[in-house]
C-alpha cells in the first residue's frame, strides 16, 4: 500500500501497528467470505489479474449490496473517491484492492480499512500474509533486493 506513505493520507487514524490491525480479529458477512474465499482458488497473480480483480470487485459489490465502480489508473496512486463512487487502483495488489473497498465500505475511517483488509488477506492468503513484512500498519511485500529499503530497515 504505498499510497498510504503519503503525507495526504498519514493523518488517518491508521492502527498503529499489525498487531492492533489483525487483533481481535474481525468477522464478515458470510456472503464476503465466500466471495474471497472463491477469488482465492482462482490463483488471483496468475493469468488476467485484471479480469481477475474486477470479478472479485463486482462480486463484492454483490455480497453487500453498494455500487462503487473500479477502475486501473497509472500515477495517481490508489484510492477511493467518494464523491464520485469511485475505486482507483495504481496495481494488482490484493489488500491494496481490500483495503479501498473497505473505504466504498465505510468511508474515511483508515483504521477501519487497514483491518479489514488485512483480516480478509490474512484469512484467505495465509501464505502470503505469513510472508509479508510489516511496517507500522504497512504491509511490505517480501524483500526483492531493494538496496534502499534494506537501508532504512537495517538501522
Ligand atoms: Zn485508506
Amino acid at each position: 500500500m504505498p499510497r498510504l506513505r503519503r503525507g495526504r493520507s498519514i493523518r488517518g487514524n491508521y492502527p498503529s501497528s499489525v498487531d492492533h490491525a489483525i487483533n481481535p480479529p474481525m468477522t464478515f458477512k458470510i456472503e464476503a467470505v465466500n466471495v474471497v474465499k472463491a477469488f482465492a482458488r482462482t490463483k488471483p497473480w496468475r493469468g488476467d489479474q485484471i479480469a481477475k480483480r474486477h470479478r472479485l470487485h463486482n462480486a463484492l459489490c454483490k455480497a453487500y449490496g453498494i455500487h462503487p465502480t473500479m477502475r486501473f489508473g497509472i500515477g495517481l496512486g490508489s484510492f477511493y473517491d467518494a464523491k464520485k463512487g469511485l475505486i482507483v487502483l495504481a496495481t494488482t495488489s490484493v489488500i491494496t484492492q481490500l483495503h479501498e473497498f473497505a473505504h466504498a465500505l465505510n468511508g474515511s475511517d483508515e483504521e477501519y480499512a487497514v483491518r479489514w483488509s488485512l483480516n480478509m488477506f490474512r484469512e484467505h492468503f495465509p501464505l502470503s500474509f505469513s510472508r509479508l513484512r510489516f511496517e507500522g500498519h504497512l504491509a511490505l511485500k517480501p524483500p526483492i533486493k531493494s538496496k534502499k529499503k534494506e537501508d532504512r530497515h537495517d538501522s
